[in-house]
């Protein structure tokens, strides 16, 4: 199972290499839905919780996970959404000593750091 989860890192990894994935949208009345949601959560590797809550405070909306979509309580555009998910990433999975995704998020509330997989510096979040 360990080798499963190496070949899931890697792909990930690369995934995320090739650029912010693009936010499906739909509109939904005063409301939009992010029908990728669930997709971004696997390419970014992180807990849906985790993303939902910094979308959430970035965008001044509430959100509510249904199953693989993600229920905005606004319109949004596909650039508003982007340049959040690009502010996500750079804060929490992008390694700030070598650039590179491969990294993992530690840690509790009160003290989290990312620890990067490809040159080994532990970063701590503020
Ligand atoms: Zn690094």
């Amino acid at each position: 199972m360990f080798g499963d989860e190496e070949d899931l890192l890697d792909q990930v990894s690369s995934e995320l290499r090739g650029g912010i994935p693009i936010p499906a949208l739909q509109r939904e009345g005063q409301h939009t839905v992010l029908r990728n949601f669930s997709e971004i959560v696997g390419i970014f590797n992180r807990k849906p919780k985790h993303i939902i809550k910094q979308l959430s405070s970035d965008l001044g909306a509430k959100m509510t996970q249904k199953g693989e979509q993600l229920h905005i309580s606004k319109q949004v555009s596909a650039e508003v959404v982007t340049a959040s998910l690009k502010k996500y990433a750079d804060r929490f999975i992008i390694c700030p000593n070598c650039g590179k995704p491969d990294t993992l998020l530690q840690g509790n509330k009160k003290k989290q750091e990312l620890q990067c997989l490809s040159c080994g510096q532990t970063t701590p979040l503020k």
